[in-house]
């Protein structure tokens, strides 16, 4: 069945080839199937490596059908915190999380800059507290800052942070202050603060960090949190499972409907994930949409 011109617009915002869409010199017929393999890891964040030719990339289904919603979980068991690779213990001093409840937007981000509870301050550049409206109806949560972001005191304004505006404009949604809350997401990280040459956050470092996470979720009430890779998943799931078992249903944090996707790093070095991300994105669009309706 030919793409419909709107599944055009949108396969080609995630950067997916259109099979035999005007234009597509290479067109070649629809290939047989998706990849049937899902990755053994969760996504991770490391630095992308060059991304196989798109040639062979099986495209986005349109928009599927909603899928039932979970039922409502509040929290799911445990985790054990994440294997990464985590620096030598620092003294710390955890930003009590009484501290931080009564704070608004201004504050929190007061709060943010001036954090040194762990050795994460003295190798950052500045803290990257978050972006987008404060009355968002998604909330997107991500890892940490990388080199761009620790720079430019912005989540997700590299490669990745392309390929998620994106993705998001497929849906009319923008990262912008203002606008209609419907059609706007807040984006904020687990980690404030870049660890250094981009390694996994720490044990510690994400257990000091997350009450400003929560503090931002209080804050902003969100319809929806999509949360993207496996350290956002350990923070608000608390689980250890990968991305690709725990993606495809509704899960909650705190009453809040959410859906797992892959980092867009990750998409960037697994194009043929991307069409799954596409689906995770509109399975995150229609729970919005029946939770606002
Ligand atoms: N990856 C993230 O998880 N967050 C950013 O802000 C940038 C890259």
């Amino acid at each position: 069945m030919p793409w419909t011109e709107r599944q055009q617009v949108l396969l080609q915002a995630m950067g997916l080839r259109v099979w035999g869409a005007p234009g597509d010199v290479a067109a070649a017929p629809r290939p047989a199937a998706e990849p049937a393999a899902e990755p053994a890891a969760a996504a991770s964040t490391g630095p992308a490596s060059p991304a196989p030719p798109l040639a062979g990339t099986a495209p986005a289904p349109p928009r599927p059908p909603a899928a039932p919603r979970a039922a409502a979980p509040a929290r799911e068991p445990a985790p054990a915190r994440p294997a990464a690779a985590a620096p030598a213990a620092v003294p710390v001093t955890t930003p009590p999380r009484s501290d931080l409840a009564t704070l608004g937007w201004p504050a929190l981000r007061e709060a943010v800059a001036g954090c040194r509870a762990c050795g994460l301050c003295d190798s950052r550049t500045q803290t990257v507290f978050g972006v987008g409206h404060e009355q968002a109806h998604w909330m997107i949560v991500g890892e940490a800052p990388g080199e761009n972001e620790d720079r430019e005191g912005e989540p997700f304004v590299g490669a990745a942070g392309q390929l998620l505006d994106r993705m998001l404009a497929a849906l009319r949604l923008s990262r912008a202050a203002e606008g209609a809350p419907e059609r706007s997401v807040y984006i904020a990280n687990t980690l404030k603060c870049r660890p250094p040459r981009n390694r996994n956050p720490g044990l510690q470092e994400m257990a000091q960090c997350e009450p400003f996470l929560v503090r931002q979720i209080e804050l902003l009430q969100p319809r929806l949190i999509l949360a993207m890779g496996r350290f956002a998943v350990q923070a608000l799931l608390r689980s250890d499972e990968p991305i690709g078992r725990l993606r495809g249903r509704v899960h909650h944090y705190q009453g809040v409907p959410l859906v797992v996707t892959y980092h867009p790093a990750y998409l960037l070095r697994s194009p043929l994930d991307k069409a799954k991300a596409w689906a995770d994105l509109c399975l995150a669009a229609d729970t919005v949409e029946g939770v606002a309706s």
